[in-house]
């Protein structure tokens, strides 16, 4: 934590179609509002989109979404953190009015703003949130592990689906995510479940799985897992494409499939998954701030492991 606050700070930002390292003013946290130096912070496919022009964002914005850092000041009313206080955040800041916010499932608001899309995110020094969104980091996850608990809570979310453990699955696709919720499903005891490289040699079996969970949103995926489900299974939709994607319908219906989505658990199971579970092997390098496109690009053609920028003022 700084002894004096810097009135400046550097940012990842999107102008236009133009993504540089630029000298920004530090946030000031408004009324209910946390600002958190940031540590870590994971690149995504989300900001990668953002950065492309290929998501409807804010102008300028500051992208990053997934991070974890310390509280360095507190906005007016707020009186759960403390300066110093580890944390980790849900980049989506739900509306507080609907029934998904009613409900007590914010991670689920359909009317949400996200961080590093509709407002400034996490590449930058610091970045002021709602307090509702913030949760402590335990003290044995490292900021890397917190970093990830965004990622962590949207596998999560396919426990949320009909799905059930004795049935046999595949989640479809070579990739993190596809990883990542296949450990998801075996620690909630779903012990059946394949995975599928798309690119395998061998095709799936056909009518084969009671589940198929969709991590490669393309038009030639989903005409493999609607071959590869049985009539009457669900495929579980995963992924957050930034175009429409083309499905054959006709085979769904002729099948009576069953098409489910979930978008997050809450992020408190996340962070709970993530202190009983090592992840490590999935977190990959950690680059500078200015080096941000030598981390979209690992972090878009690798795949396998979590790009980090670090952003901890120098
Ligand atoms: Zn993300
Ligand atoms: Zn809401």
């Amino acid at each position: 934590m700084a002894d004096v606050m810097p009135t400046r700070m550097r940012a990842v930002v999107k102008r236009g179609t133009s993504v540089t390292v630029s000298q920004v003013p530090v946030p000031r946290p408004a009324h209910g509002e946390v600002l958190i130096g940031v540590e870590l912070a994971g690149v995504c496919r989300t900001d990668i989109y953002a950065a492309k022009g290929l998501l409807p964002c804010a102008d300028p914005l500051i992208l990053g979404h997934e991070f974890a850092g310390v509280v360095v000041a507190l906005g007016p009313e707020v009186h759960r953190f403390s300066p110093g206080d580890r944390v980790a955040v849900m980049p989506v800041i739900p509306c507080g009015l609907c029934r998904r916010c009613a409900a007590d499932e914010p991670e689920c608001c359909p009317h949400h703003d996200f961080l590093g899309v509709g407002r400034h995110g996490a590449f930058a020094e610091y970045v002021a949130v709602p307090a509702n969104v913030v949760h402590p980091l335990p003290d044995h996850l490292s900021f890397r592990e917190g970093a990830y608990a965004e990622p962590v809570c949207a596998a999560m979310a396919v426990r949320k689906t009909a799905i059930h453990p004795r049935e046999r699955g595949l989640v479809y696709g070579d990739n993190r995510i596809a990883e990542l919720t296949k450990r998801v499903l075996h620690s909630a005891g779903f012990d059946i479940v394949d995975t599928y490289a798309e690119d395998s040699a061998t095709p799936l079996e056909t009518d084969a799985y009671d589940y198929v969970i969709e991590t490669r949103p393309t038009g030639p995926a989903f005409d493999e897992m609607i071959r590869a489900v049985r009539p009457g299974g669900r495929i579980i939709l995963k992924s957050r494409p930034a175009a429409p994607v083309p499905i054959g319908l006709r085979a769904v219906l002729r099948k009576e499939l069953v098409l489910e989505s979930a978008s997050y658990a809450p992020f408190a199971e996340a962070l709970a998954f993530l202190a009983k579970h090592d992840v490590t092997d999935l977190l990959g390098d950690t680059y500078a701030l200015e080096d941000f496109t030598d981390a979209f690009t690992a972090d878009g053609a690798g795949e396998e492991r979590k790009t980090f920028l670090s952003c901890r003022p120098r």
